[in-house]
């Protein structure tokens, strides 16, 4: 089922759902089944599963050369999203972005999602290789997430690539996209950013998904000026409960969003991790229950493949 039917049938009520990463190339997909299961009790219609490019990486050889290796370490995004929805029985959402794919892949990956029943995919840029200075397209892929988007509502109006005959099959995926309240990294200001996102509806985005965020104000205000603006597709709040003191730098470097001062000084005043996960957990409940009081269609939580901080919080809202 479309996302945004889900949202619809809920009549109001918040939703839960969250984020995963597929496993680590080498790894079972028991370990993706394990950080779910403890989440199943709170009913999400719908798990996204994130994809990632390849990287580069230099490994010494025996001779003191370095060889130059090319890979991806979290691969099988497609397959996961098929394990989870045979298993258990809800929506998978693929994230499918412009990294590392052709354009010829992505369609392949698309007729994949469409044979498979995946009824929704998160429309990405997609990160920048770790080894570039910045996002440096694949050849013969796309640059944008627009230009991604509007591969796959060409496919949803029977426009395939190279097509050389008449009657093609309409494809029906529901299309999310990411939006930054606190303003995309490269954007030069929130206007430019907002216009970008904009575009991503106009062309026939059905949701957005956000960066996470822990000044729920910033959140508010990005609502109501995607409104004020005519973006009337459900906004989906990405939300990521604080576990450690390392993340007070690490989150702000690299996703580039501020962590309130209340928030920063609390976990400053803790002796360890633990009780920063305490302090974590009750921040991001007192912020989900006033997000449910704003009426948000669901709270999405990034999991990161951990389920107990996500658990503890969901059985505070829900
Ligand atoms: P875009 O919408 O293409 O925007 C990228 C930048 O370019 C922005 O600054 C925008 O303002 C600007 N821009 C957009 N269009 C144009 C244009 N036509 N001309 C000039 N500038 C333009 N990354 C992954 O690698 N894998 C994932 O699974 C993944 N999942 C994510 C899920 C969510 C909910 C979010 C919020 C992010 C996720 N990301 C993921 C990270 C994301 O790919 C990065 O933030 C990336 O840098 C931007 O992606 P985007 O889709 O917002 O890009």
């Amino acid at each position: 089922m479309k996302i945004t039917e889900h949202i619809a049938n809920a009549n109001g009520k918040t939703l839960f759902s969250f984020e995963l990463l597929p496993p680590v190339k080498g790894s079972g997909i028991q370990g993706i089944f394990n950080s779910i299961e403890p989440l199943m009790e709170f009913k999400p219609p719908f798990i996204d599963v994130t994809s990632s490019r390849e990287d580069l990486v230099y490994k010494e050889k025996s001779n003191g050369l370095l060889e130059r290796v090319v890979y991806r370490k979290r691969p099988g995004t497609v397959a996961v999203c098929a394990a989870i929805m045979n298993r258990f029985k809800v929506d998978a959402v693929p994230h499918l972005i412009c990294g590392g794919f052709t354009k010829e892949e992505t369609e392949y990956a698309l007729i994949d999602l469409q044979f498979l029943g995946i009824d929704n995919v998160l429309v990405l840029r997609g990160d920048a290789r770790k080894t570039d200075p910045g996002f440096i397209p694949t050849p013969g892929g796309h640059m944008y997430a627009t230009d991604l988007l509007k591969q796959v509502t060409d496919m949803n109006n029977g426009v395939y690539l190279h097509e050389y005959h008449d009657s093609s099959h309409k494809t029906n995926f529901c299309i999310g996209v990411a939006g930054y309240p606190e303003k995309h990294f490269e954007s030069p200001n929130l206007n430019t950013d907002f216009k970008h996102l904009k575009k991503k509806i106009d062309d026939g985005a059905n949701f957005i998904v956000t960066q996470m965020f822990y000044d729920n104000n910033k959140y508010f205000d990005f609502v109501n000026r995607c409104r004020e603006n005519g973006i009337n597709v459900p906004i989906i709040p990405g939300l990521k409960p604080l576990t450690t003191a390392k993340q007070l730098t690490v989150l702000p470097k690299i996703f580039h969003i501020d962590i309130p001062e209340d928030l920063s000084n609390a976990v400053s005043g803790c002796k360890n991790d633990k009780e920063v996960k305490e302090v974590g957990i009750e921040f991001m409940i007192n912020q989900c229950k006033e997000l449910v009081k704003f009426g948000v269609p669901v709270l999405h939580f990034y999991t990161m493949g951990n389920p107990e901080p996500t658990k503890r919080i969901a059985q505070a809202i829900f």
